[in-house]
């Protein structure tokens, strides 16, 4: 069972583990399950944190005449960044020192001659230096204040021995600063430590494969680190807080990310980790964003008034796209492009529940909740490529991302925005088809039962349209009354705008695939009058010229409650806002 350990960064181990006395120096280390053994081993010196260069030497053990070492063309973020082209002085060597041929096969690959003299080499030594200097989530820093590390940009792999446990071990530590990872300290390493007032050594951690420690960023540095307990269903689980930046009111944060937590964990029914970890950079010099990891997540902002939003779209991906998983991401090639469609919901639908939960917990109002939509509403319409780009392709295309041509509203959509816009619509026509008596939340917790806790992968748009369609009908079932749509709604509404393509709701016997059809794979104008309109709510107009802008785009529409809304209407509404269904008296979704 993983769990957290403290250990002193620069003194002897064995002697101030839970010393308060060493608390200036600890270390924190977040685990995973131990690896049976180890094979590849990363040693990575922090010397001269001033010059932003990693030297790292990598231990194989040989079992074929060739070795062929890749570092990743990507990570992080969808796009090609290739890794290699901050690599330098890549050279091989057996135990005994001797250098061994190296030839470059390509932009991230090198092929190693270990093969000499009609017998494999013993104890392969590859040796490489690499630069990074870039503050935020998304990439890797090392300078004279601290080292963020995503693993991936700075450790290569043997591609046919990704599989196999590996050992991790920072050297030539500044002795002030300490370590945060999410891996497990292997018990058995020597104690590196060093005289007083020297660097010091890191322990060795472990991982039972290479995508796992690369899904486990490291800070080393000087950080602040608490922790709370959080999650309601259940024991509580540890959640640590590793922070480093502008002064923060510790208990203002720590209540917010609890709120955060016990609804999340609530709502889907547990956590499904032993411990999780928010990586937090506050200040103008780390970047911005957030990266989700499996049992953490790396968040830089510049100001603590941007935490909750990005805090409660992280923690939400420890289910959507980390265990809810697209099979269009695995297994992971991290040569190329993997192409997904998926990005819609697993990103966009991520983003949904970040309002959500914001709301239904009070950190927003329902006057922010609304405004947000109406915001997310403008920023679809302001951009003329939803005519021609669906939210599937917009996902396909995450990998233009990097050119700023792609990104102006002629030539692309975001899959955020839309993905976001697409949850709420899928959730008030569950609503509405179900009577109430069944919402989005429960396709989340459907997923996670079906995909995440059996260890199966989804298939992309198809099993989210599946997943909405059995909630839909095991709500419905004993319900029918053929015929009699709940809420039928014409072809044409009287402003104009098309049904949703679930008008009839699933009791007249229709489904959700005219829904995915023209909203997730195509291009149709979403209905959001007649989609608002099914919870109590309206789409108001100004002219261009009263609007106000947002980043940018003018506010033209604004999202307000309809002042007549039916009980119907209002019970959907007070669903949205409050996470709960009709489908049990006085009983919240979150427990069902
Ligand atoms: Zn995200």
């Amino acid at each position: 069972m993983p769990f957290v350990v403290i250990l002193s960064g620069a003194r002897n181990l064995s002697c101030s583990f839970w010393s308060s006395v060493c608390a200036f120096a600890l270390v924190l280390v977040l685990v995973a399950p131990a690896p049976a053994r180890a094979t590849i081993r990363y040693d990575v010196s922090l010397a001269h944190p001033e010059r932003h260069q990693f030297h790292v030497t990598m231990t194989v053990p040989v079992t074929s005449p060739w070795t062929f070492v890749q570092m990743p063309a990507w990570n992080a973020l969808y796009q090609i960044r290739d890794f290699g082209a901050r690599v330098t002085d890549f050279r091989a060597s057996d135990a005994a020192n001797n250098s061994l041929p190296v030839r470059r096969l390509d932009k991230g690959t090198w092929q190693i001659d270990t093969y000499s003299h009609g017998s494999a080499i013993s104890g392969l030594r590859i040796q490489y230096t690499t630069f990074w200097d870039d503050p935020g989530p998304f990439d890797t820093q090392l300078n004279s204040d601290h080292a963020f590390i995503n693993l991936a940009m700075i450790l290569c792999y043997v591609p046919e021995r990704r599989g196999e446990d590996d050992v991790v071990h920072f050297t030539d530590v500044p002795r002030d600063w300490r370590t945060a990872v999410e891996l497990l300290p292997d018990k058995a390493s020597p104690d590196k430590s060093a005289p007083s007032g020297a660097a010091f050594d890191t322990p060795n951690f472990v991982a039972p494969n290479y995508d796992a420690l690369v899904d486990a960023p490291v800070e080393i540095g000087q950080f602040e680190e608490w922790s709370f307990t959080g999650g309601t269903q259940g024991a509580g689980r540890t959640i640590r807080v590793v922070y480093h930046g502008e002064r923060v009111d510790h208990d203002a944060l720590t209540h917010m990310l609890s709120q955060i937590v016990n609804y999340e964990t609530g709502m889907m029914g547990g956590a499904p980790f032993p411990e999780y970890t928010f990586f937090l950079h506050v200040g103008p010099n780390y970047g911005g964003g957030g990266m989700e990891h499996a049992n953490c997540t790396a968040i830089s902002v510049d100001s603590f008034a941007q935490l909750m939003n990005v805090s409660a779209h992280e923690f939400f991906h420890l289910w959507n796209v980390k265990r809810i998983r697209p099979q269009t991401l695995e297994p992971v090639d991290y040569t190329r492009e993997m192409y997904t469609r998926a990005l819609w919901f697993a990103e966009g639908v991520t983003s949904t529940y970040a309002a959500y939960t914001l709301v239904r917990t009070g950190l927003w109002s329902h006057a922010q909740f609304l405004a947000d939509l109406g915001q997310q509403i403008n920023e679809l319409e302001s951009r003329p490529a939803r005519a021609w780009q669906s939210a599937e392709e917009s996902s396909l295309d995450t990998w233009l991302d990097k050119y700023s041509l792609y990104n102006r509203p002629e030539f692309s959509i975001s899959y955020y925005n839309k993905g976001q816009l697409l949850g709420v619509a899928l959730d008030i026509l569950i609503r509405d088809a179900t009577d109430n008596r069944a919402s989005l939340d429960d396709v989340m917790r459907r997923m996670n039962r079906e995909y995440a806790e059996r260890g199966r992968f989804y298939d992309d748009s198809a099993d989210v349209e599946r997943a909405v369609e059995e909630v839909v009908r095991d709500e419905a079932v004993g319900e029918a009354e053929p015929g009699s749509a709940p809420n039928a709604v014409p072809g044409t509404e009287p402003n104009g705008e098309a049904n949703p393509g679930v008008g009839a709701g699933p009791r007249a016997g229709s489904t959700f695939a005219d829904f995915f059809r023209r909203y997730v794979s195509g291009t149709d104008e979403m209905p959001f009058a007649d989609l608002l309109a099914r919870a109590g709510l309206t789409l108001g107009m100004l002219s261009q010229s009263k609007a106000s802008a947002v980043q940018g785009v003018p506010q033209v529409y604004y999202v307000q409650e309809a002042p007549g809304a039916t009980e119907r209407q209002l019970r959907i509404r007070n669903g949205i806002v409050q996470g709960t269904t009709d489908a049990g008296v006085g009983r919240p979704a979150a427990v069902r």
